[in-house]
């Protein structure tokens, strides 16, 4: 079973279906080569990609090019079909953060083709989370700040009020398409400052003030 842990009281949540927003940060949406989107990019990725964040990163033999992307990750409730954006809000259960790894160059070839970016995005593991803190008492704030850091040098850190689809109108959105359910996950989209992992990097992954991992890279 792949679950989530949410304080307080360490419970522990199964997690049945993770949805992921791309390009959700314009900035990160153009070090891509993309414009920002008009409407939200989304992408899956099965349950087994979850991973505790402190556990090490095992990058995988069949990429050359594994890199991070710090987000702001989302478990929501369960969520009624066709929630307006206004009404969203209230669907979310705790927050976490986590890295979306991908295999950049699978994902590439796969651009080219036109093909879908699943190898690149759902393989095992390549959805480290934090612990998830509970909703509530404006725990999150438009200032609230990812950070990434890799040895101590700083590599991704930017706002969540700088998202271009915010929390609510990404709920309402998928809630047009997916039943989602209690314990389903949102990773919403990376700030610029990607980049690959390399065998050894120590790895500080910081939702600013609530809630952190750090963690080590090994080659498989
Ligand atoms: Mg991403």
């Amino acid at each position: 079973m792949y679950s989530i842990s949410v304080d307080p009281g360490n419970q522990t949540i199964p997690v049945n279906t993770v949805y992921c927003l791309g390009r959700n940060y314009a900035g990160h949406a153009r070090e891509m080569g993309v414009e920002p989107p008009a409407e939200p990019v989304v992408f899956m990725k099965p349950a087994t990609a979850i991973r505790n964040g402190d556990s090490p990163i095992l990058l995988p033999s069949f990429s050359n090019d594994i890199h991070y992307e710090i987000e702001l990750v989302v478990s929501v409730n369960d969520v009624p079909g066709n929630v307006l954006t206004e009404d969203a809000s209230k669907y979310i259960m705790a927050y976490g953060v986590g890295l979306d790894l991908t295999a950049r160059d699978i994902q590439s070839t796969a651009k080219k083709k036109g093909l879908p970016w699943t190898l690149a995005k759902g393989f095992d593991g390549s959805a480290p989370v934090s612990r998830f803190i509970k909703a509530g008492n404006n725990l999150i704030t438009m200032n609230t700040m990812l950070r990434l850091t890799i040895n101590n040098h700083i590599k991704q850190q930017d706002i969540i009020g700088n998202m271009i689809f915010p929390i609510p109108a990404i709920i309402s959105h998928l809630s047009k398409y997916f039943t989602l359910r209690r314990g389903d996950l949102i990773f919403t989209g990376t700030p610029e400052g990607v980049g690959p992992l390399q065998h050894g990097d120590e790895v500080t992954v910081e939702l600013v003030d609530i809630v952190s991992f750090r963690t080590k890279v090994q080659k498989l």
